[in-house]
């Protein structure tokens, strides 16, 4: 068995712990067939490769989607044949920004398909598209590069195209978050370890693009609707004097806690079978509702889907292992192999790693105290 290490905590720990491998179950990907907008995506990938005839669409049980394709400006109909307009025609791209309302609704999935060929290369939850396919971002697919000329909330299509400019993008985001209802808590000395309910709210709001040097080249606004989230979480709380003692003092006590979730989210999969895009986390030295400050690490899935709540379970072993990883990394002050974290929207600012070391190693000892 070879392992290509990425860069993420989780392969890094697993280079130094290649025994945590073993025993873990294939995990499967899965695809739903049940999501109707499946027959949209699929009817304009048919459409792009050979234009449809209407007894095609007849038979498939499709004449009104296409119709109403054709109405929204995907396809046009010449007789009977229905073609797929071109990329850079107006109505399309006009009907893209009317905002969707996703509150409270999971579960939608947005079809990535590229329209110069009309392959569909994957499905991607709305919220994650906001993310990763938002206009202009730059997508990998299986070591290919595209670039997003359109996010379709109507269509729940992301419209991309194969391309290989000298940046990358990175979504901006806001998120605050919000206890609906604390289900377990464990009180550990001079920290408090919580299984809870939260309600979160995200918004996406611009991106930055980055040249290949690492340089930023601009921000660019995007205006998509926020986003409610009803969800699990697992969250941890200390006084910020007791941070002090762990050598983590005011200054440094934001990158402290935002590296030290960062890690944590990238270790999770460790002991919950999920993929650090399914996670989310805040991290905050004064949080409204515990009034101290408090990371949040919460399922990305409306609400949750076991993740959280396994972190809960297993908090010791998985504490353990992100520090053992951030530990052993052996960058100077951070990288995407120990505390950095591609979906970071606050643009990994600020990260502090040996503070990170100093919370998880806090915890850690106040967790061996308390047995
Ligand atoms: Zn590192
Ligand atoms: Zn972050």
């Amino acid at each position: 068995m070879v392992l290509v290490a990425r860069d993420d905590p989780m392969d890094t720990y697993l280079v130094h712990n290649p025994s945590a491998l073993l025993g873990r179950p294939v995990e499967k990907t899965v695809f739903d067939p049940t999501n109707p907008h499946v027959v949209w995506s699929h009817l304009y990938c048919a459409a792009v490769e050979k234009p449809l005839s209407a007894a095609q669409l007849e038979a498939w049980g499709t004449r009104a989607v296409a119709e109403q394709m054709v109405a929204d400006g995907w396809l046009r109909r010449r007789g009977e044949t229905y073609y797929p307009t071109d990329r850079d025609e107006g109505p399309r791209i006009a009907s893209a920004h009317e905002a969707v309302n996703v509150r409270g609704e999971g579960g939608q999935e947005v079809a990535i398909v590229d329209h110069t060929d009309g392959r569909m290369l994957g499905t991607i939850d709305l919220g994650r598209a906001m993310q990763q396919v938002h206009d202009g971002a730059v997508y990998l697919h299986r070591g290919e590069t595209y670039v997003v000329d359109l996010l379709d909330f109507d269509n729940l299509v992301a419209m991309v195209h194969p391309d290989s400019p000298r940046y990358s993008t990175s979504a901006r985001m806001d998120t605050t978050i919000r206890i609906l209802e604390v289900d377990d808590m464990r009180h550990i000395g001079p920290l408090q370890v919580a299984s809870c309910q939260v309600e979160v709210f995200h918004q996406v709001t611009s991106y930055l693009r980055r040249a290949d040097s690492g340089e930023i080249l601009d921000s660019v606004e995007l205006d998509y609707p926020p986003q409610r989230l009803v969800t699990r979480a697992v969250a941890y709380t200390m006084t910020e004097s007791t941070l002090r003692s762990w050598g983590v003092g005011p200054d440094i006590a934001p990158g402290s806690l935002h590296a030290a979730e960062h890690a944590a989210i990238g270790m999770l999969p460790l002991i919950a079978t999920c993929d650090r895009w399914d996670i989310g986390g805040v991290s905050t030295v004064l949080h409204a509702d515990t009034q101290q400050p408090t990371v949040f690490v919460y399922d990305g899935h409306p609400g949750g889907a076991g993740f959280a709540d396994r972190g809960f379970e297993a908090f010791e072993q998985w504490i353990r292992a992100t520090r053992d990883a951030v530990m052993a990394c052996e960058c100077e002050a951070g990288c995407p192999s120990c505390i950095q974290s591609p979906k970071c929207g606050n643009g990994n600012e600020p990260l502090d790693k040996d503070g990170a070391i100093k919370v998880l190693t806090g915890i850690l000892h106040s967790l061996a105290d308390a047995h």
